[in-house]
């Protein structure tokens, strides 16, 4: 459902409502959690935390898919790409995240096959051409991406490939949001949630944020206004004392969802405990592929052995993806880590959260 279009006079209207809303309301400080990287840049690009009050303070959160996948994932990517006949299918962004010791970019230019794909029906492409070669799919995203790559495991049996395998990353977003406020590090007086993961999984399964955290959150679009407008939501319910959730993004998230995407999504996946960066395991925080499907699997399948994982000693990744400290309390910040030579992953993504602050010039008006 497309929302009419509004002229610039009432957008500009309706920015100053939210903009005096929000002022009128910062009566203390409050700290406020943009969960996911498409947030992130679009804050930074609208200017939207030069709109708010000093007392109301915009933290980013574990929403970059690239960030999150901790560097035992890279390296096992990294050990497979380095077999004789195997094809590593990606998208780009995954390519210059640094792991343990090495990237993707760098075994590609020691020769590794690994071609970066638009979608991972692309991955079938190739392995049809190429039946010698083992193609992987780096299967890297949270709940919005995941259904588009278990019907690709779908499409592959039905095509009946023997050559097709992901290496599954998939993450979940409410276990993630569960686990970071039960450690209590964030201290966030409210969530700003991510429209498109939530188009998927729809409401319900935000519930607890409120009843278990008393937590209000807003599911918000990515419009400058649907950014501001949520702000401003979360401003009324936090002075209200009202840990409710809301759908402020209802023209793209119906309240249950889309079963049908989820439907495809459990054939294939079922949830496991997973690693995240900066998170430690959670429980059933990600998506394992299910045992009828485990031809398809490459950790079943094709076992590899990775190098022992290190973390950069300097990067501050982690705390960064948990709220904890900023791009700007990083020492490697735009000196030693930077998009053009990244030392951590929270640099390389688009929606990285270090890159977003770099990109947009944060750290010299917010260090
Ligand atoms: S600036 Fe670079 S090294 Fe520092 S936390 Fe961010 S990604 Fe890590």
């Amino acid at each position: 459902m497309k929302t009419p279009a509004r002229g610039r006079e009432e957008e500009r209207r309706l920015a100053a409502f939210f903009r005096d809303g929000i002022a009128r309301l910062a009566d203390r400080p409050v700290r406020l959690m943009e969960v996911c990287g498409t947030h992130t840049v679009a804050i930074f690009k609208a200017g939207i935390r030069q709109l708010l009050p000093p007392s109301v303070e915009l933290v980013s959160g574990p929403g970059c898919p690239v960030c999150v996948t901790p560097n035992e994932y890279l390296d096992t990517a990294v050990a497979y790409s380095r077999q004789d006949g195997v094809v590593i299918t990606t998208f780009g962004d995954m390519l210059r995240v640094p792991g343990s010791t090495s990237s993707l970019a760098a075994e590609q230019a020691r020769g590794a096959d690994i071609r970066v794909v638009y979608s991972p029906l692309d991955s079938l492409a190739i392995a049809a051409a190429e039946p010698a070669k083992k193609v992987i799919f780096l299967a890297v995203g949270f709940e919005t991406t995941a259904p588009t790559a278990a019907a690709t495991v779908l499409a592959a049996e039905q095509a009946g490939l023997k050559n097709f395998y992901v290496l599954s990353a998939h993450k979940l977003v409410p276990p993630a949001l569960r686990a970071l406020l039960a450690a209590g590090g964030a201290q966030v007086d409210g969530l700003l949630l991510p429209g498109h993961v939530s188009a998927i999984i729809g409401e319900a399964p935000y519930a607890f944020l409120g009843e278990e955290f008393a937590v209000p959150a807003v599911i918000a679009g990515f419009e400058p206004l649907d950014i501001l407008g949520a702000v401003y939501l979360l401003m009324k319910r936090i002075a209200a004392g009202e840990a409710a959730l809301d759908n402020a993004y209802r023209r793209v998230v119906p309240p249950a969802g889309n079963p049908a995407a989820r439907a495809v999504l459990d054939r294939v996946y079922g949830a496991a405990d997973a690693a995240w960066r900066g998170l430690g395991v959670i429980p059933a925080s990600g998506l394992a592929v299910k045992a009828a499907y485990r031809a398809f699997d490459a950790r079943a399948a094709l076992p590899v052995t990775a190098e022992a994982t290190k973390n950069h000693p300097g990067c501050r990744c982690g705390e960064v993806l948990r709220g904890a400290a900023r791009p700007a309390d990083c020492p490697l910040f735009g000196a030693a880590c930077t998009p053009e030579r990244p030392a951590g992953a929270c640099m390389v993504s688009v929606e990285g959260t270090c890159a977003a602050w770099y990109k947009y010039g944060a750290g010299r008006w917010q260090a």
